[in-house]
C-alpha cells in the first residue's frame, strides 16, 4: 500500500521535498496550497516597484508537477489539522494522511500594533505586492494633480519599517526610481518635496549582517537620498502619521512594513510544539514535537536538532548517525 504524504504549502520548503521524493513508488503526494502557483519572493520587490511582472517570479503548479507520476495538486486554504483523525481541513475540502508536511512558512509580524496591521503595506506575497505596486502608482498620479506643492510632496513621502534585507533593497530601489525615473515620467511633480524614509529599531541595518554589509548599505543609500532613522521604532500610524518610539511623527500615506515576520498559525497544533516567533518546534526529523507523522519544514519550524536526534537514536537502540527517519 503507497503511503498518502500530505504537504501543505509549496514554497521552497514544499517544492523542494516534493522534488526529491517525484516518482518514489512508496508515495502518493497530494500538495496543498491557498495559491495555485509557486513564487521567489527574493525578487518581490521588483513587482512592488513596477521593475518585473508578477507572471515573472511565479510558476503555476499544475504545470510543475505535470511531469511528476505520483504528485496530485489540491487549491485551498488549511483551516485545521486533526490528528486523531490524520486529516487536514481546508476550506476546499477534508483530505486524510499517513504523513503530513506543514511547509506554510511565516507571516508579517506587527507586534501587536493593529493601526499598523490595519494601513500599512506589507510586502511578502505577490497579491501584498501588486496592491504596494497600485498604491504607490495612484499616490503618484494623485500628486501629479495636486497643485498645493507642500500637499504634493507629503503625498509622496514614503516610510520603510525595518531595515533588513528587504527594507535595504525596497529602499535602493524606490530612490532610484525617484532620482532617474520619477522625474523624466511625472513632470508635474516637483522633487525635493518628499522624503523616503527607512527606520530600523537596531542600531544599524542589516543587522545579521556583516560589518561591512551594513556600512556599504547605510551609505549607499544615504547617498541615494533615504533618511536613515536608527534606533527608534514604530508605534503606531494615526490619520496617516507613523508615529516613532522617539516622540516624532512623519506623515504618510506609504507606510511599507518589512519589519519581520512570524510563523503562520496552524490550528490542531497544541501551544506547547510552538516556541519563539511561533515557529513549530520539530525535533532532528522535522516531526513536530510531541506528535506523531506530523512533520513541519522551512521558515515555519524551529529545529533543536542535536538534543531530539540523541533521544530518539537512544530509543530506537541506534547510533545518532545511524538511526534513520
Ligand atoms: C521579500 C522577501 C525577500 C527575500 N529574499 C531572500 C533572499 O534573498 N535569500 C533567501 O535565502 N531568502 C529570502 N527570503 C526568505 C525566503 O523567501 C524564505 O526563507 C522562504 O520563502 C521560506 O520558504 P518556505 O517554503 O518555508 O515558506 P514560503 O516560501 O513562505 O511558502 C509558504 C507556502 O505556503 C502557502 N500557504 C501559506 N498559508 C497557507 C494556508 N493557510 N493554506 C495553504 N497554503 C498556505 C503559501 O501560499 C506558500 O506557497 C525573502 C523573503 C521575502 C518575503
Amino acid at each position: 500500500m503507497k503511503k498518502h504524504i500530505i504537504i501543505v504549502g509549496g514554497g521552497f520548503a514544499g517544492i523542494n521535498l516534493i522534488k526529491s521524493l517525484k516518482n518514489d513508488e512508496r508515495f502518493e503526494i497530494t500538495l496543498i496550497d491557498k495559491n495555485n502557483y509557486h513564487f521567489f519572493p527574493p525578487l518581490i520587490y521588483q513587482v512592488a516597484t513596477s521593475f518585473i511582472q508578477a507572471s515573472n517570479i511565479s510558476y503555476p503548479f499544475r504545470r510543475m508537477i505535470s511531469k511528476f507520476r505520483n504528485v496530485r495538486f489540491h487549491m485551498g486554504n488549511l483551516i485545521k489539522v486533526v490528528s486523531e483523525t490524520k486529516t487536514v481541513e481546508t476550506d476546499t475540502g477534508n483530505l486524510s494522511y499517513d504523513y503530513l508536511v506543514l511547509a506554510l512558512g511565516t507571516e508579517s509580524n506587527f507586534f501587536g500594533m493593529e493601526n499598523v496591521q490595519r494601513c500599512a503595506l506589507p510586502m511578502k506575497s505577490i497579491t501584498e505586492a501588486l496592491y504596494l505596486r497600485n498604491h504607490m502608482l495612484l499616490t503618484l498620479e494623485e500628486a501629479a494633480r495636486n497643485k498645493d506643492m507642500k500637499a504634493a510632496g507629503l503625498l509622496q513621502n514614503i516610510v520603510i519599517a525595518g531595515g533588513g534585507p528587504t527594507g535595504v533593497e525596497l529602499a535602493g530601489m524606490l530612490a532610484e526610481m525617484g532620482k532617474y525615473i520619477a522625474e523624466k515620467e511625472y513632470p508635474e511633480i516637483k522633487l525635493g518635496l518628499s522624503n523616503l524614509y527607512l527606520i530600523d529599531a537596531l542600531p544599524t541595518l542589516l543587522s545579521p549582517m556583516s560589518e561591512m554589509a551594513q556600512k556599504t548599505s547605510y551609505e549607499t543609500l544615504e547617498k541615494l537620498g533615504v533618511k536613515i532613522i536608527l534606533n527608534v521604532s514604530v508605534k503606531d500610524y494615526i490619520d496617516n502619521k507613523v508615529i516613532l518610539s522617539d516622540g516624532r511623527s512623519i506623515e504618510t500615506e506609504t507606510l511599507i512594513w518589512t519589519s519581520g515576520v512570524i510563523g503562520r498559525e496552524v490550528p490542531g497544533i497544541p501551544k506547547e510544539a510552538i516556541g519563539r516567533g511561533r515557529r513549530i518546534l520539530v525535533d532532528g526529523y522535522n516531526e513536530v514535537e510531541g506528535m506523531r507523522n506530523i512533520y513541519a519544514v522551512g521558515d515555519i519550524c524551529l529545529q533543536l536538532t542535536e538534543k531530539k536526534i540523541s533521544k530518539r537514536a537512544s530509543s530506537t537502540g541506534a547510533g545518532s548517525h545511524t538511526a534513520s527517519a
